[in-house]
């Protein structure tokens, strides 16, 4: 085991910094899914709590309950997929904020709470446009009414309205901001005042203010990882805070072999299109298999580090590009089994 994903906590932080500064006075939730991006819940989520942000933008029930656990019961948890009753259980014992997105869900949570004795906050899902769930704009006003009759009876309290955009295109995402936005004036018909309106992630959150409402939703961007095809880290004030890196275990004439490979997630595709760091500089990658091939180097020895993204090399973004991917794909397939090893730079 030669290879490692350093963390820079501190560039973590003046990430989060940046980010909270540029959506301000919006909220931020930090989006920490698959294991905060693979940078490691527990470190990430202590971090953000230390720099203030007091949203945490879960997906599942389990990894909300880990940021309950990690933190306390200060923070709002934001968690979108409860896919069985147990989960609604847990969700409320936790005290998570549930992201709700259709009838049968919300009936399932009020009928949970009111077994548990609890009134549990809840965000409501308008489906504009992804079909990634949601309610769609057919059945909103039922939805919203029926919500209003339950936060009446004291069953739930209806925290937010929300619902997710694609950011691929302007246009499409405008139309969704058209459907968002009728939503907001049904569930308001409905009696509703939600607290918490939110509908961007990274990318709109930076390029289009008025989709910020009350609360962003951002993960990539905290982590410093780019959008693919979009403005470069440096424009958008941020850097990577993830660093790949692995040593040389066997040095050949042409070829240096690295202790890192498919297995600890490098996308085998990237061999003839990526290049790494080594201490000569820049050289290509040759192939991926268990273990990874470059260009040799003169001088290069057993044990020399080579750095796959972040620092000195190019960041997850500009890997996932060579191969029509995101950057995000690229950290998340960092095997959770190497250790993440934590520090400033
Ligand atoms: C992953 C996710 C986000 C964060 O997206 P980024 O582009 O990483 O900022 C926001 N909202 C939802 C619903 C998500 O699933």
């Amino acid at each position: 085991m030669t290879a490692r994903l350093h963390v820079d906590l501190a560039q973590l932080a003046a990430n989060i910094e940046r980010v909270r500064a540029t959506v301000a006075p919006s909220e931020l939730m930090l989006v920490v899914k698959d294991d905060a991006y693979g940078h490691g819940l527990r470190e990430v989520v202590r971090t953000a709590s230390r720099e203030g942000v007091t949203w945490f933008g879960a997906f599942d029930v389990r990894t909300g309950r880990a940021v309950r656990d990690a933190l306390g019961d200060a923070p709002r948890i934001f968690t979108w997929i409860a896919a069985t009753g147990g989960d609604i259980d847990d969700a409320i014992a936790a005290d998570l904020d549930i992201g709700v997105g259709d009838a049968a869900l919300l009936e399932d949570v009020a009928r949970a709470a009111s077994a548990a004795g609890g009134t549990p906050r809840v965000h409501l899902k308008i489906d504009t446009g992804l079909h990634r769930n949601g309610v769609r704009p057919e059945h909103w006003p039922a939805f919203v009414a029926r919500a209003a009759q339950l936060q009446a009876e004291g069953s739930i309290e209806v925290a937010g309205v929300w619902s997710h955009i694609a950011e691929a295109s302007d246009d499409e995402d405008d139309a969704a901001r058209v459907a968002y936005e009728r939503a907001l004036a049904e569930a308001s018909a409905a009696g509703l005042r939600p607290a918490m309106r939110h509908l961007a992630a990274s990318a709109a959150s930076f390029a289009r203010p008025e989709f910020r409402y009350d609360m962003v939703r951002v993960g990539a961007f905290c982590y410093g990882i780019r959008s693919a095809g979009g403005p470069d880290a440096a424009a958008l004030g941020l850097a990577p805070a993830g660093r790949l890196e692995a040593d040389v275990i066997a040095v050949g004439d042409r070829e240096v072999t690295v202790g890192i490979g498919a297995l600890e997630g490098l996308p085998s595709t990237l061999a003839g299109r990526a290049w790494v760091g080594t201490p000569a500089g820049p050289r290509r990658v040759l192939a991926i298999g268990e273990w990874t091939s470059v260009e040799a180097w003169s001088g290069a020895a057993v044990g020399d580090t080579v750095t796959v993204y972040g620092g000195g090399a190019g960041s997850p973004t500009d890997l996932a590009e060579l191969i029509g991917t995101i950057g995000e794909e690229i950290a998340v397939r960092v095997s959770p089994l190497l250790p993440r090893v934590y520090g400033a730079a």
